[in-house]
């Protein structure tokens, strides 16, 4: 049996593992709530497990790292006391490459708990999926990550390091845990963030802005609504607009790199809504649009605000009043940057060959809709992120779950990944067959 092949067979040995670990993790509701958190209890048990896994821990807050709350990636308004950040780092014996596992402890509240079918805490085991909140996004793959490197730690010795970092407070556009590992020192060469991907490679990420359009009116009485000037008219022609303006960006992505081949590449997306005062009636004076405007590669917040801006002049051009009172943008999270790994990087290459070797057949490469943390350390330690986890299952929604057999296929790739970005000493290659 190659190398290859006796790893992923360890890694299928350790099947009830990685059921148990993930059940365990599930268990412990690691819930955040902006600005708070719960996730400590998460991360002080993941820490005993790198420490039984002879890891190097470190477990950290914000608050530890000098200069961090001035840090131009810094994203405000969150807080971190009681809420540490962990890393575990296993030392190669040199002349391999570096490599992070990553994910996020924390995980989105329940909401309406008559919702789900049984506990949101319970980790139950129910025909090959595992049940509970947080069990896709992302304690599945949180679990994946460590029965890997438990695997690849039995069976040989490595020649990079590797490093394995779980955070806090990602959920809601945190970022600043991934953001706080890097200042800490922990850099990488690579990295995989175990998001549930439904097992594609993305080594590209979306970014964007949450933002408010605020459109200004003026009242008037219903028996004088000449005077005034309905916020709520121009809004309902800004909306329209904004529809217009995501289907010409979709035809502009339409060739794009990892994000092409989607229905909707780059969605604008109304949130919610409101306007006017039905208290008092009359012409509306004031409406807001809250919006999630998603932003690809090579894009920049300036050209997104920009892009919006357009289109408010479009609209002023039949519009004395709006001309003169032009609708407001107001920012409602930190301008999240899209990222992708490099064009034709070895590391791409590399989790593509682990992938082939599990699944015998050729993957299809494309890029993560939405955000995650790949931004955080793509542009700020230039590490090479790939998003790769199990598949989507009711994330953020009552009755989440994950696949089984989809975490065994997950760390089994994450498994020859270590191989073949890491290496195996020579030492260690003696006894196995090629
Ligand atoms: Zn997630």
């Amino acid at each position: 049996m190659n190398p290859a092949d006796q790893l992923m067979q360890i890694v299928r040995q350790k099947k009830d593992r990685l059921i148990e670990l993930t059940q365990a993790l599930v268990k412990i509701p690691s819930v955040n709530e902006p600005p708070n958190g719960n996730e400590k209890p998460c991360q002080e048990f993941l820490r005993k497990r790198l420490q039984a896994m002879g890891a190097q821990t470190d477990l950290f807050t914000l608050d530890e790292i000098p200069g961090l709350r001035d840090d131009p990636f810094y994203n405000p308004g969150r807080d971190a006391v009681g809420r540490p950040d962990l890393v575990g780092v296993w030392k190669g014996t040199g002349g391999g490459r570096s490599l992070m596992l990553t994910g996020h402890a924390d995980v989105v509240g329940i909401g309406n708990p008559s919702l789900w079918n049984n506990d949101p805490w319970s980790g139950a085991l129910k025909d090959g999926f595992i049940h509970g909140r947080g069990a896709s996004d992302m304690k599945g793959g949180l679990a994946a990550e460590l029965i890997a490197i438990e695997a690849f730690l039995e069976w040989g010795e490595l020649r990079g390091d590797l490093i394995f970092a779980c955070v806090v407070d990602e959920e809601f556009g945190g970022m600043n845990g991934t953001l706080a590992v890097v200042r800490r020192g922990y850099h990488a060469e690579a990295a995989i963030l175990a998001e549930p991907t439904g097992l594609e490679i993305l080594p590209a990420t979306g970014g964007g802005l949450q933002y408010r359009i605020h459109a200004q009116g003026k009242s008037a009485f219903e028996t004088r609504k000449e005077e005034g000037e309905c916020a709520i008219l121009r809004m309902t022609r800004v909306v329209q607009g904004l529809d217009e303006l995501e289907k010409a960006r979709c035809a502009r992505f339409r060739n794009a790199k990892y994000f092409g081949r989607y229905p909707i590449p780059a969605p604008i997306c109304v949130i919610g809504i409101q306007g006017g005062d039905i208290q008092v009636g009359g012409v509306a004076d004031k409406c807001w649009i809250e919006v999630w405007h998603q932003a690809l590669p090579g894009e920049t917040e300036a050209q997104v605000i920009g892009e919006v801006k357009s289109l408010f002049k479009k609209l002023a051009q039949n519009d004395p009043w709006l001309a003169n009172h032009m609708p407001d943008i107001e920012p409602r999270c930190k301008w999240i940057d899209p990222c992708a790994v490099p064009e034709r990087h070895d590391f791409t290459a590399v989790i593509s060959g682990a992938w082939r070797q599990v699944m015998s057949r050729e993957p299809e490469l494309g890029g993560f809709m939405g955000a995650t943390d790949a931004s955080r350390l793509q542009l700020t330690a230039n590490t090479a992120t790939v998003n790769f986890g199990p598949t989507q299952r009711q994330i953020h929604q009552p009755n989440e779950n994950v696949s089984v057999e989809e975490l065994v296929i997950t760390a089994q790739v994450m498994a020859l990944t270590i191989l073949g970005w890491c290496g195996l000493t020579n030492e260690s290659m003696k006894g196995k067959e090629r």
